[in-house]
C-alpha cells in the first residue's frame, strides 16, 4: 500500500473526473472493493468512453496495480448501460483475473461517489462518511490509465483527454498537454466562439463557465463545452446567486418537490432542499448548525432544472449554505441508520430525460478519437490544481524544462508535485508555471 502511495504522489496522480482529490489520500486500509467510474455521469461527455475503447489495456494495468499493491479482493468497473453497449461488453463479464464490470442504468444522477457505490454495490455510504467506510474505493477510469502510464512508463500526468463538444459541428475526443491554452484548442480545430455563447469546464449540469481567451487545461478538464447562452444548462450557470437566494426566500411555496426527487433524500440522506430554501440566510449566519446538511448535497441540480415550477434554485441556496460551513469549518456527522425510499427506484431521473430539461439533447453526438494534439507553443499549468496545498515551484524564471521535468514539488500536508507538459523556457507567473517551447 505504501509503495503505491509513492507512486501515485511521485507521479501527480490526481483524480482525474472531478474536484482533483490527490489520489493517494484515498488509499486506506479496510478496503476490500475498488469501483472504477466509468459512469461519464453528465450528458455530452465521451471521455472515459474513449478511453475505455482505445486504451482498455492500460486502463486495467492500472486496476491491476491497485489490486496487487492492495489485496482487495476485486475490481468492478461502472459504466452506464448506453457506454456497455457501444463497448460491447455486458454486465458480470470478466476482463482480468478479479475485474468485472457492473453495468449501472441510464439515469441521472449517478456518478457521485455515494450514488455511484449503491448503484453499483448495494452498499449505502452513511451521511457524511467516505466510500472506504463502506470498505470501498472508488477511482475513475482515466485515474486508472495514469496510472498504469506511471508504473510502465515512469510517466507523470502531463497529458489529458477531454471531450470538445456542445454545439460544434463534429464533437471529439483529443489528448494534450496538461495546461494547453484553451483558445489555442478551438484555433487548432477550427472552432469560433461566437457571440451568444458559453463555454463550460465540465459537463453541461455541473460544469464551470471559463473565459476560453485565458483558460488553461487541467488535470481534472474532462471537457470542453459549447453552448448557447439560452439554454437552460447556461442559464444555470450563470444564475446571480444573490438573487436566487432572494428568490427563494420570497417565492417558495413549499410545495417539497425538489425534496421529492432529491437523489440524496432517497437514498435516505437527511437533506430536505424545501426546508433548506425555508431557512433565511442571516438565520443560518447567526447559526450554521441548522443548515449542517447541505454538505450532504452532490450538486446535480435536479431540485432546480427538473422539480421547481417556481424558477427556484435550492441548489444556489444550498451551495451558499455549504460556503457558510466551510468557512465555519462545520460537517454533517451524524450516526444512524438510514433507509433507502421505495420510491427511489421510479423517481430515478432517465439520462434522456435530462438532457432534454437542460436543453442539451440536440448536441449529443457520439464523439469520438480526434488524436493526440500536441504542438501548442505554450502551457500554463496551475500550481493549485488539486484538492490540498499548492504545489511548490522548483525552478525558477528562463529556466529551459525537459518534458516530464519536475517543475513543482508537494506543498504542505495534502498535496502533489508538477510536471513539464512540454520542454521549453519557464516563466513564474504567481499561481501558476508557465512553459514556452523553443521555436
Ligand atoms: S420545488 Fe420549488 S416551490 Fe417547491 S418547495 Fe422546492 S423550492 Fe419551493
Ligand atoms: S442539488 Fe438539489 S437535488 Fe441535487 S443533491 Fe443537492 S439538494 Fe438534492
Amino acid at each position: 500500500m505504501q509503495e503505491l502511495k509513492k507512486i501515485m504522489q511521485t507521479y501527480g496522480i490526481v483524480g482525474a473526473g472531478g474536484a482533483g482529490f490527490p489520489s493517494y489520500a484515498k488509499l486506506a486500509e479496510g478496503a476490500d472493493l475498488l469501483l472504477i467510474n466509468g459512469s461519464e455521469c453528465e450528458p455530452l461527455l465521451y471521455t472515459d468512453y474513449v478511453l475505455m475503447k482505445n486504451e482498455m489495456t492500460m486502463v486495467l494495468s492500472g486496476i491491476d496495480a491497485v489490486l496487487s499493491h492492495t489485496g482487495m479482493k476485486k475490481a468492478l468497473l461502472a459504466i452506464k448501460a448506453h457506454t456497455a453497449k457501444s463497448l460491447g461488453l455486458e454486465d458480470g463479464e470478466r476482463l482480468g483475473d478479479k475485474i468485472f464490470v457492473r453495468v449501472l442504468p441510464d439515469v441521472y444522477p449517478i456518478g457521485d461517489e455515494v450514488g455511484l457505490t449503491y448503484e453499483a454495490t448495494g452498499r449505502l455510504i452513511k451521511p457524511g462518511c467516505l466510500p472506504i467506510t463502506q470498505g470501498v474505493i472508488v477511482y475513475n477510469v482515466e485515474t486508472m490509465y495514469n496510472l498504469g502510464r506511471a508504473i510502465r512508463f515512469s510517466e507523470p500526468v502531463i497529458e489529458k483527454w477531454l471531450t470538445v463538444g456542445g454545439a460544434v459541428k463534429h464533437p471529439t475526443v483529443i489528448k494534450v498537454p496538461v495546461g494547453t491554452m484553451v483558445a489555442d484548442i478551438f484555433k487548432a480545430l477550427g472552432i469560433e466562439i461566437e457571440d451568444g455563447y458559453t463555454v463550460l469546464d465540465g459537463g453541461p449540469s455541473m460544469g464551470k463557465v471559463i473565459n476560453p481567451r485565458t483558460y488553461a487545461i487541467t488535470k481534472t478538464t474532462k471537457s470542453l463545452l459549447i453552448l448557447p447562452n439560452d439554454t437552460q444548462s447556461v442559464l444555470s450557470r450563470k444564475m446571480n446567486v444573490k438573487m436566487a437566494v432572494a428568490r427563494a426566500e420570497t417565492a417558495c411555496c413549499q410545495c417539497t418537490r425538489c425534496t421529492d426527487m432529491c437523489p440524496r433524500n432517497m437514498l435516505g440522506y437527511p437533506l430536505e432542499p424545501h426546508k433548506m430554501v425555508r431557512t433565511a440566510m442571516g438565520v443560518a449566519e447567526a447559526m450554521p448548525e441548522m443548515v449542517l446538511s447541505a454538505t450532504l448535497c452532490c450538486g446535480c441540480g435536479i431540485c432546480e432544472s427538473l422539480a421547481c415550477n417556481q424558477g427556484i434554485s435550492p441548489r444556489a441556496v444550498i451551495e451558499n449554505y455549504k460556503q457558510l460551513l466551510a468557512k465555519n469549518k462545520l460537517r454533517f456527522n451524524l450516526d444512524g441508520d438510514y433507509n433507502i425510499k421505495a420510491e427511489r427506484e421510479y423517481r430515478m431521473v432517465p439520462y434522456e430525460k435530462w438532457m432534454s430539461m437542460l436543453g442539451v439533447s440536440k448536441f449529443d453526438k457520439k464523439a469520438d478519437y480526434y488524436g493526440e494534439m500536441k504542438d501548442f507553443m505554450r502551457v500554463e499549468i496551475p500550481l493549485a490544481g488539486h484538492i490540498g496545498a499548492p504545489s511548490v515551484p522548483t525552478v525558477k524564471d528562463g529556466d529551459f524544462v525537459n518534458k516530464g521535468d519536475l517543475i513543482a514539488s508537494p506543498g504542505n500536508g495534502l498535496s502533489l508535485p508538477q510536471h513539464a507538459s512540454v520542454s521549453g523556457t519557464v516563466t513564474l507567473g504567481g499561481n501558476k508555471i508557465i512553459i514556452d517551447r523553443v521555436r
